[in-house]
């Protein structure tokens, strides 16, 4: 299909769906603390999504290796050494972990996208810095969300931001295109060479996702429920995510929270 260029209205509807993500992610923070379930935190995010008229993204999504076990839930909720993919369940958080929160919404026929990573009360300083580093590496890969660099200079500077300070990038998820799909072309990989691939255009909309591990950057599917992805050594990682339009002005973050906006 190749990669599909959307029209300002059509940027400006996506807008919408990713500030409901958005307000999703925000919602589910504010109720992050030991003692509650991520099943909890799945339940605050299908009502966010309820409430604004979107629906999931995630929910029935199809599994490419256990066909028969389609996504069960509206968020991922991944916990220290789980990369992506975690499923929430009834584990409660303790103090002192850390919690990547996925989401997707559907809103007016298109997709926002977007995740966080926060802790859980007081943190090890090794999990607030990669925690902090994850966040910068994304803004560092927006930063390179300009009309005429090259897909390369994108997953270069994630790479080079992450490395350059101790961790690894994983190698087998990456971002991606969106829009009426959750995942459309080009693949975004959080590694890469400058000065190479796609060029970016206005109208073009790009999940980034950065994902940086701790130690070994090996990764495995959990079999126990067909989904969670995590790291073979057991090593934290950390995942963020934001939908960002490419622009004649600049890149565009579609699924930054504007408290203006609604409740
Ligand atoms: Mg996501
Ligand atoms: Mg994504």
């Amino acid at each position: 299909m190749g990669i599909v260029i959307k029209s300002p209205a059509e940027i400006e509807a996506m807008r919408r769906a990713g500030q409901i993500n958005a307000r999703a992610l925000y919602e589910m923070s504010l109720a992050v603390r030991a003692g509650v379930t991520t099943l909890e935190l799945d339940r605050i995010a299908a009502a966010v999504l309820a409430r604004h008229g979107a629906t999931p993204a995630f929910l029935n999504y199809p599994n490419r290796t256990y066909p028969e076990h389609p996504y069960p839930a509206v968020i991922n909720a991944s916990i220290n050494g789980e990369l992506v993919h975690g499923l929430p369940s009834r584990r409660r958080l303790k103090t002192g972990d850390i919690l990547s929160l996925d989401c997707g919404a559907i809103h007016g026929g298109f997709v926002g996208d977007s995740a966080i990573t926060v802790p859980v009360g007081t943190v090890s300083d090794e999990a607030r810095r990669l925690i902090a580093t994850t966040a910068e590496a994304l803004e560092v890969g927006i930063a390179q969300c300009v009309s005429g660099k090259r897909l390369g200079d994108v997953s270069a500077a994630i790479q080079a931001y992450a490395e350059e300070r101790g961790y690894q990038v994983a190698r087998e998820y990456t971002g991606h295109g969106v829009g009426r799909d959750m995942h459309e072309e080009p693949d975004v990989p959080n590694w890469g060479k400058p000065d190479r691939g796609v060029v970016l255009k206005p109208g073009m909309v790009l999940a980034l996702e950065p994902m940086l591990i701790v130690g070994s950057n090996a990764l495995y599917t959990k079999t126990s429920n067909h989904w969670t992805v995590a790291t073979v050594d057991g090593s934290l990682c950390a995942h963020f995510e934001h939908t960002i339009a490419i622009t004649e002005q600049g890149p565009d973050i579609l699924t930054k929270w504007e408290e203006t906006w609604t409740k």
